[in-house]
Formats: structure tokens, sequence, C-alpha cells
């Protein structure tokens, strides 16, 4: 850090993504990616916007909006189109949240909340999941604040229905509620549908997840017109070419190929159908998880000691040295090769205890 550095930024600590190795080949179960390639038009439509690279980007992303729009049915004044989901969380923290204004959400959820909270000065308040993991809607209902939810929730997969997030809005039409849907597709329902109903409602998703394209930067928010609006008044005044040519076209082509997406999306659910059953069948316990990944600990090795085990064995997964989960591992469903990998190795790690 430099002496120049400003004291807003010096108290901030920074996100620590997962680990992206270089020096092995690791089977990367750490960060939920997907373990398929893009969409094959995603890829010749990026390819196609190569040799136009000398022209800047559509800052209003028209052809992607309409797209996106017409996919999740809402009108193109309900979207806007970011760089990756983090850059519409990011936004929405600068908008909704300030010294006077608080972020509320749970203590076991997506790392980046708290810094971006810091980042914007505002006092966080995490609310304790229950003992089960699940959340505490009426502790929320109690408190004043921008509620950030993900849902399903990270790294736990577990989710709130629509008729929970429902008397969330319910409960104070005067704050924002953030709905960070980042791993929807894997199995649940989307709240896109409330924003008709409330103003204060704004949904999160990414291509980064279910559509295949973490290394493309795509994410987008939905939301009545007027939010939209203050979250566009801070894309025009930071990046307005927040989004490039190439992975605006990807995300084109990836709307375009919906029968790939629902291919993608099915093999991920069957794989953690299978995966969770391996487990269990070795002992481990674990949430019912509706993202692309499963929330694992066993019995009789900790879970920093499986973390190393695997990662000793080539098998990278995450493990958040936190309290309340320091036991559990947090494994990403990827292919079936890969998911035998990591069933071989977690059935040797745990015989040999
Ligand atoms: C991965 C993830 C995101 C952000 O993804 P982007 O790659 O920035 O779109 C947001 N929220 C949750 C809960 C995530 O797991």
């Amino acid at each position: 850090m430099s002496k120049f550095l400003n004291e807003k930024i010096r108290r901030v600590q920074a996100y620590v993504p997962g680990e992206q190795p270089k020096e092995r080949k690791y089977v990367k179960l750490n960060t939920n990616e997907s373990p398929f390639q893009p969409s094959k038009k995603a890829q010749r439509l990026a390819k196609e916007q190569l040799k136009k690279c000398m022209l800047y980007s559509d800052p209003d992303c028209k052809e992607l909006l309409s797209l996106i729009a017409e996919t999740v049915g809402v009108g193109v004044e309900n979207v806007i189109v970011t760089n990756g989901s983090d850059e519409v969380l990011n936004f929405a923290f600068m908008a909704y949240c300030d010294e006077n204004t608080p972020a509320l959400f749970p203590d076991i959820t997506y790392g980046f909340y708290k810094v971006f909270a810091d980042l914007y000065g505002a006092p966080k308040k995490e609310i304790p999941l229950k003992e089960d993991f699940s959340i505490d809607l009426s502790a929320y209902e109690r408190e004043r604040g921008t509620v950030f939810i993900a849902n399903p929730n990270a790294p736990t997969g577990l989710a709130l229905s629509l008729t929970e997030i429902e008397a969330l809005l319910r409960s104070n039409p005067d704050r924002v509620v953030v709905i960070d849907e980042a791993y929807v597709d894997f199995g649940w329902e989307s709240c896109i549908p409330l924003i008709q109903k409330y103003d204060n409602l704004l949904v999160t998703q990414t291509f980064s997840k279910s559509r295949a394209m973490a290394g493309a930067r795509l994410g987008f928010g939905v939301a009545s017109k007027g939010i939209i609006e203050d979250l566009n008044r801070i894309k025009y005044s930071t990046n307005p070419y927040n989004v490039n040519r190439i992975t605006a076209a990807a995300g084109m082509g990836s709307l375009l190929d919906n029968g790939y997406f629902e291919a993608c999306c099915k093999k991920i659910i069957e794989n953690r159908a299978w995966t969770a059953e391996q487990l269990k069948a070795l002992g481990f316990s674990m949430t019912d998880s509706l993202g692309n990944f499963l929330f694992v600990r066993h019995e009789k090795v900790g879970g920093e000691a499986l973390y190393l085990a695997l990662k000793e064995k080539g098998i990278l997964v995450r493990h958040f040295a936190q309290e309340r989960i320091q036991e559990y591992n947090r494994i990403t469903v990827g292919s079936r090769k890969e998911m035998e990998a990591l069933v071989e190795a977690l059935e040797e790690i745990v015989c040999g205890q």
C-alpha cells in the first residue's frame, strides 16, 4: 500500500477470489465454473466481433438488452447489462448503501457483499442463518437497510420460495431488496416476475455459471424502470462501455442457443444428484443444494484436512476458514468424469481414516 491511498479505501479488505492455479493441472471444482464450453453459437458470434474491435461497443447494448428482456419476459426499460453480475451488485451497493443505509445480508453468503459494504462505508448487518442454514426471514423484517440475498444462497445452495421473497418485499416497501440469482438456473424459480408488482426489487443474474461464460464477464439486473435508471446513472458515470462487443455478441449467441443451455443445466443437475448419492454412501452429510455445487462435511475428516488431502490428489475445492462452516467444503459439480475422479479420491481419503 502506498502512503497516498485515501482513508476510505485503506479500510477495505479486498475480496479474495478462489484459486486459479497455473503450476499444476487440477480438477478444478473450487470456483463454480461450468465444465462445458460456451455455446458454439456464442463462440461464432464472439469471433466475428474480433475484427470490429477498433470500434467502441454500443454503450446501450441495445441488441443484447432486447434479447435478455425477451428471454426473461420484461421490458427493455427493466434491464441493465453489466461486466459480470459483480458489477451490477457493485452498482446496487453504490446506489442504495451508505453511512446511513446499512447493508443487510446473511452471515454465511457470497463474500463480496461484505467488501462492497465496506467500500461504500455502509454499516454491515450480518444476520445469522438459522441452525439448519436456512435464512431467518423474520430478522430482516425487523431491520432497516438494503437487503442482499443470494437465492439459492452460496455456499449452502438453499433457497427461499417466491412466497417468502414476496413477504420480504412487502414487509418494508421503502427499502430495496436485491436477489442475487447467480445459481437459479440449476433447478430453482426466478423471482423476476415479481418486479411487475414491487418497485423495490432488483434481481441479478449472470452468464458465468449456467451459461459457461465466467471468463467473458457478463451479468444483468432486472428491476423497475426507476431502479434501472439509478443503476444506469452510475454506469454512465463510471464506465459506459462496461460490456465489450465480444462479450455482448457471445451473450446473444448463448441466449439464441437455448437448447444447449438447457442441456448443460440438465447435465449439471443430474451430476449433482449422482455425486450427492455417492458422497452420502461414503458418510458425507450435506445441504440440499440447488446450485452447481455441493456443500459437504464428513464426521471423520475435518474441513481443512479434506481440502488439503484433495489438493494433494490434484482436486481443488473451496474451503472457507469461517466460523460455523469451517468443517465444510464447497465442491463444484463438474462433468461426470470429474465427479468420478472426485468420488474416487474421497473414497481413498475417507477409507484411510
Ligand atoms: C459467482 C457469483 C456471482 C458473480 O458472478 P459474476 O461472474 O461476477 O457474474 C454473484 N453472486 C454469487 C452468489 C456468485 O456465486
